[in-house]
């Protein structure tokens, strides 16, 4: 196996120099030039594993240049102590035949832990390999569960620097709260005046300056991306989809003809690409549900194979899906045009200089074949918590509302009701002034009071890590303007 860009087949790298670069020098995006398979023997004897071996089995694969005792050693580091117990994805049963996948159980409450806590054990062993101890510093774009997710992973990690750029009026007080308050000596963060496009985009941007990366490489530096652009943010996602069908055989769980459904809240793209992956590599998935909120570019995109990005862009109660570009949606255009590298760029081209594209008719057609779009407002996300914890005892998110949401509506739309699994992208606690008003007509006005009336309406646990937050310091309070993105970086690094 090597990887790939999806703008030029003839750039290849190993996974090492895939997962050091973060994106290749063209813009492309590094994809494996084919996928492992499983088989029945391989998902029974996965059944009996935990879950760091279930991870070093589908992993090692993928981690062609890695030893294994290299993948050992960054497999247990990311997931041995680090989250509320052994198993970091729980599989919990809601009704029958529709279980949750809760991915929220590690240090920061998102499912980006189980990414992001490994990702910093991968780009430093990846580093030794290729970039000859040049120090590496992951730029970070993100809409609030990413800059933390990464901030808490890169902490401390000897020969990395990790700058984050977060849009002012796009995260939430709690997500906000946890990135100001983060501690470490190799970490960097900064509101942007504007939304997460012009983060992305300003991140974007400033990977492949010419004139910005000589600066760097004279200082010693590397950049490399700890976003869903990098492949080893997105190999551990593979991992929890094939380890929820393991619980589910482990289980008993009858598997029907075709397979069962999995749905997933959109943003970016990463997490659904995951689970196309699994589902490429063997697991029996049926369909892809792809679960957007008011920001619904995809499922418009899913229905008609038109992406216009030329649209309102509202801020809601499930910020981190507020994205109109989704950049991995990349990786699954290089998939459904049997890896057309010429074809991948000039659809990439127009969504850069038109803010859209549309797919050909054989593309369309693949699309439909494996994936469902749908969408929420805000007032549908909190009626779903409130229906899910009157009727079921389950109290969620507003992105996992989201979710179940878009799920009722595929039963009601197609009448396929077959065993699906749900992905949980954030513990309740982390929007709590959203969660609270669904379940309680009590009100409260501070973050930390809500989230004790949330407690006490509901009998669940506060997750460990907020109540840690509240007498936390506050360490950052930087605003910048999008144009002075570069001038951060330098500033951040000591850089002239
Ligand atoms: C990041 C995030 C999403 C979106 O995931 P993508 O991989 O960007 O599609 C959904 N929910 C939560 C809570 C998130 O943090």
């Amino acid at each position: 196996m090597k990887y790939v860009s999806t703008r030029n087949n003839e750039v290849h790298t190993t996974a090492a120099g895939a997962i050091a670069q973060g994106i290749s020098s063209e813009g492309g995006l590094f994809v494996p030039s084919d996928l492992p398979k499983l088989t029945n023997e391989d998902f029974l004897a996965l059944s009996e594993m935990n879950y760091c071996d279930r991870a070093k089995k589908v992993l090692t694969p993928f981690l062609n240049d890695f030893t294994a005792e290299e993948i050992d050693h960054c497999v247990k580091g990311a997931y041995v102590g680090t989250f509320e117990d052994e198993q970091p994805a729980k599989l919990v049963s809601v009704e029958d035949k529709l279980n949750v996948l809760e991915l929220w159980h590690g240090p920061t409450c998102a499912f980006k832990d189980l990414a992001l806590q490994l990702l910093p054990f991968l780009l430093t062993t990846s580093a030794k390999k290729v970039s000859g101890g040049k120090k590496i510093v992951i730029l970070v774009a993100t809409s609030g569960d990413t800059g933390k997710a990464a901030l808490e992973g890169f902490c401390d990690v000897e020969g990395t620097e990790i700058i984050v750029f977060y849009p002012c009026d796009g995260v939430s007080p709690m997500q906000k709260l946890q990135m100001d308050t983060q501690k470490g000596k190799n970490v960097h963060v900064y509101a942007i005046k504007g939304n997460f496009d012009d983060a992305q985009t300003g991140v974007k941007k400033l990977f492949t300056d010419p004139k910005m990366l000589d600066k760097l490489d004279e200082n010693g530096y590397q950049f490399s991306s700890a976003n869903s652009i990098n492949w080893g943010r997105l190999a551990p996602q593979i991992v929890y989809y094939v380890s929820a069908y393991c619980d589910l055989l482990a289980k008993g769980e009858k598997i029907p003809e075709g397979g069962f459904n999995i749905v997933v809240p959109t943003g970016n793209f990463g997490n659904i690409l995951a689970a196309y992956y699994a589902k490429m590599m063997g697991v029996p998935v049926n369909k892809l549900i792809c679960a957007s909120n008011s920001n619904c570019v995809l499922t418009d995109f899913i229905k008609t194979g038109n992406y216009d990005r030329n649209r309102p862009f509202f801020t809601t109660i499930s910020p981190s899906m507020d994205i109109l570009i989704s950049s991995n949606l990349e990786r699954m255009l290089y998939a459904l045009s049997d890896g057309n590298d010429q074809l991948v760029a000039s659809l990439q081209k127009d969504l850069a200089e038109k803010g859209a594209f549309t797919l050909n008719e054989e593309m369309k057609n693949r699309l439909d074949n494996l994936f469902y779009g749908g969408y929420c407002s805000d007032a549908d996300t909190q009626k779903t918590i409130e229906k899910f914890y009157k009727e079921n005892g389950y109290l969620c998110d507003t992105h996992t509302a989201v979710a179940l949401n878009v799920y009722e509506q595929y039963v009601k739309d197609t009448g396929d009701d077959r065993v699906t699994v749900v992905a949980s992208t954030a513990s309740p606690y982390k929007f709590a002034h959203s969660v609270l008003p669904a379940v309680s007509k009590e009100t409260s006005t501070g973050e930390f009071e809500t989230v004790r009336l949330l407690s006490s309406i509901t009998g669940t646990k506060i997750p460990a890590p907020i109540v840690a937050l509240e007498s936390a310091e506050v360490r950052f309070d930087n605003l910048c303007a999008k144009e002075e993105m570069q001038t951060a970086v330098f500033s951040s690094l000591g850089i002239q």
